[in-house]
């Protein structure tokens, strides 16, 4: 007789069924991105989010440009004087509001350390990178799946009406010219033939540079855009549904379920691999579980001004130096956006930071549009000290993250969705957090 078998069969303790092989956590852009990427590898998708439908939090009314020109991140080595002026002025375009917040104050540490120059010129470089991946990404999305979102593709003017931050941006401008990004500095006539709702203010700029490349366009439209693509390619949807814990087994490195209350009740979905993509609240939710996220909430403003058939609204998107001020034209509305507040996860609007926004779009283009009518909205941009967003993978070998965009949400998030689902797929990706 054979021995081996009268021997029992092994007992192996057999991982119970994924429901799905990504769940992505969170529907905002970057969320949405990762999805699409993740059915263009053949998976089957999951998204869940406590919203009723997709990019309602900081994807909502942000300032509507691809801007791989922009990819300068604040941390630089500028920034901890201007911080110190700005931070007692209401006006500034950064106010910094301090809290009993420990989290708060290592983020504003490591800021500060991000400003020293080999840093700071280390970050741009990955961004540029990124951001012009990205930007690629984004074009291919939009002309394989034949959605539309108010798109713009005259390129980003940035303005400066100071010599001195003129000349400091043809520094920055060179340095991306090398890692591939095409931003040329420029004299005024030029401004002039690029955007000519300038002509009433035009003495008032020194020069531009300009990146005929860059996009603009409705972020939310894209958003929700993509998010219908991705629903008719057989993604699930699960909205008005919070992620409220992971069953994280530190000991096996892995990540079993995701606890959802939806509002039919609670709920427990198994994902192969899950992916974090909250935004602000990855790091508040991720803590728990050991994983540390230098992500804090950077709240910003925007203004939404109907244009009512004028002729004389920007039609280019603009950065304006000065006051950190974004203009995107999204077919009959002009979109203006700025500022940031390291004040929390409030979301309240200060009428005097709004209005002092309308103002200086009123100021520089008076013709625009119905000030009248204009609306406010407020977003918690998720802010790494860096800018650099996470995108790998954490302690749990199924636990992935991409988040903590920024400032550059909508400009990363093609090529950061990409990024994180080839790692996925080929079952390797460095461990970020
Ligand atoms: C004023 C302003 C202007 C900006 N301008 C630009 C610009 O011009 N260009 C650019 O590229 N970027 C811009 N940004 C940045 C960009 O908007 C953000 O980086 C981007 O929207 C972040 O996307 P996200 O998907 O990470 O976050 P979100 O859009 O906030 O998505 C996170 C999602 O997670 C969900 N969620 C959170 N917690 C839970 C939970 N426990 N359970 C279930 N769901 C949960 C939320 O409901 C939300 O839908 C701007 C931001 C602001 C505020």
């Amino acid at each position: 007789m054979n021995a081996l078998a009268t021997l029992p069969e092994p007992i192996v303790a057999a991982e119970p069924a994924a429901d799905f092989d990504v769940v992505v956590l969170g529907a905002g852009v970057i969320g949405i991105n990762t999805a699409y990427w993740a059915l263009r590898h053949g998976k089957s998708v999951c998204v869940i989010d406590r919203q009723p439908a997709a990019g309602l939090e900081t994807s909502f009314a942000n300032g509507g440009q691809i801007s791989v020109s922009h990819a300068e991140p604040w941390a630089n080595p500028s920034a901890p004087l201007k911080v110190l002026k700005w931070l007692f002025n209401g006006n500034s375009p950064l106010l910094f509001r301090p809290k009993l917040d420990v989290h708060q104050w290592l983020w504003l540490a490591r800021f500060l350390v991000d400003c020293l120059p080999h840093r700071a010129q280390r970050h741009t470089i990955e961004i540029v990178r990124l951001a012009a991946e990205s930007r690629k990404l984004l074009q291919d999305i939009r002309n394989r799946e034949g959605f539309h979102y108010d798109e713009r593709t005259r390129g980003i003017l940035h303005f400066y009406r100071d010599k001195h931050e003129y000349e400091a941006a043809a520094h920055v401008a060179e340095l991306m010219r090398k890692y591939g990004c095409n931003r040329q500095v420029i004299g005024r006539e030029r401004v002039l033939e690029i955007e000519p709702a300038f002509a009433e203010r035009i003495d008032d700029i020194v020069g531009a540079t300009y990146t005929a490349e860059d996009e603009s366009g409705d972020a939310l439209l894209y958003t929700q855009g993509l998010a219908s693509v991705c629903e008719r390619q057989g993604a699930t949807f699960l909205y008005g549904s919070d992620a409220v814990a992971l069953e994280a087994d530190r000991a096996a490195g892995a990540v079993h379920s995701i606890e959802v209350r939806t509002p039919q009740g609670y709920r427990t979905l198994r994902g192969r691999d899950v992916v974090v993509c909250l935004g602000s609240y990855s790091a508040p939710f991720l803590r728990r579980y050991g994983v540390s996220l230098a992500i804090y909430p950077a709240k910003g403003y925007s203004v939404t001004i109907p244009t009512e058939g004028s002729n004389h609204a920007p039609v280019t998107s603009l950065t304006d130096d000065e006051y950190k001020l974004v203009y995107s034209n999204l077919g009959g509305r002009l979109r203006v956006a700025g500022t940031a507040e390291l004040s929390g996860y409030g979301r309240d609007l200060n009428h005097r930071r709004c209005h002092a926004i309308l103002e200086n779009a009123r100021n520089l283009f008076p013709r625009a549009g119905n000030f009248a009518k204009a609306m406010f909205w407020t977003g918690l941009r998720p802010t790494t000290p860096s800018n650099i967003p996470y995108v790998g993978r954490t302690r749990y070998r199924n636990l992935w993250l991409n988040t903590g965009h920024g400032t550059l949400g909508w400009t990363m998030g093609a090529g950061s969705g990409h990024r994180v689902m080839e790692m996925i797929a080929g079952g390797a990706g460095p461990v970020v957090a």
